[in-house]
């Protein structure tokens, strides 16, 4: 069955307009100008400085939702209404993830929003998913690990939820049932680690009828019991700000010394 149902025609047009000009990463040419280091090295500097300066733009953001295998989340979802022809209505987009210096990033493929020129991405070698994109409050508790807050206890943390096209097909079904997902609240497992990252197995625990009713029970401020403004938490980068990062080159050096194959990101998210 094709996704072509889900898929909002408008939805690469938005992402369009939340694009800020990303600070560019420091030019190392100077310096590497007089150091004679080789295609190698000069990748991993590039991959470096695109690790931080992912670090620097995420800041302030939405996790996403995602559990190792075997674990178990509760989590509640703050959208995912029916749509009249009773299917599930989320935004969706192409979303390219690959690994940086050891950590999955991952980047909306520009191929839809400008056809002027190619997808990085796309041209290294790397495929896109389409992925769909809801707001949930994950009940689990999380210690933190760095920074000022180190070592607190967090828990009923709002998280962007991206959903590929199975889980897309089984959450409609639960919506189904339901009447649309948002106010649902579902214990998530993850059954081993080829299942997806955001879990496989969905039980149902309860439903409430508003955000207000969702901000008493655990007693958060109503603006974290709402669903995410997705066009302020899934950055657009325009191809120019892809290849200044160095991201398209990251997937191509990667691929060449086989370290990473699609197969193997289709299966993180
Ligand atoms: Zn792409």
């Amino acid at each position: 069955m094709a996704l072509s149902f889900v898929q909002k025609k408008s939805a690469p047009a938005q992402y369009n307009v939340v694009t800020k000009p990303a600070e560019s990463p420091k030019k190392t040419g100077t310096v590497l100008s007089f150091l004679k280091t080789g295609q190698s090295a000069r990748e991993a500097l590039t991959q470096e400085e695109a690790k931080a300066e992912l670090a620097k733009q995420e800041q302030g953001k939405l996790w996403r939702f995602w559990m190792p295998d075997g674990e178990d989340r509760r989590v509640t979802f703050l959208d995912g209404e029916m749509s009249d022809d009773g299917l599930l209505d989320v935004p969706m987009f192409y979303q390219h993830t690959i690994r940086i210096n050891g950590n999955w990033e991952s980047f909306v493929c520009t191929a839809d929003a400008d056809t002027s020129q190619p997808c990085p991405l796309c041209e290294s070698g790397d495929k896109p998913s389409l992925v769909g994109v809801m707001t949930v409050i994950d009940h689990s508790e999380h210690k933190v690990k760095n920074g000022p807050n180190a070592g607190a206890i967090i828990k009923n943390t709002r998280k962007l939820f991206l959903a590929k096209r199975n889980t897309i097909k089984q959450l409609t079904k639960l919506a189904a049932k339901r009447d649309g997902l948002a106010g649902c609240t579902f214990d998530v497992s993850r059954t081993d680690d080829k299942q997806p990252s955001v879990g496989n197995q969905f039980d149902f625990v309860e439903k409430f009828e508003s955000y207000d009713d969702i901000a008493d029970k655990y007693g958060l401020k109503i603006e974290d019991a709402q669903p995410a403004d997705y066009t302020q938490e899934i950055r657009y980068r325009k191809p120019e700000e892809l290849i200044e990062l160095g991201v398209g080159k990251a997937v191509k050096s990667a691929l060449g010394t086989k370290k990473v194959s699609s197969a193997a990101i289709s299966d993180e998210l």
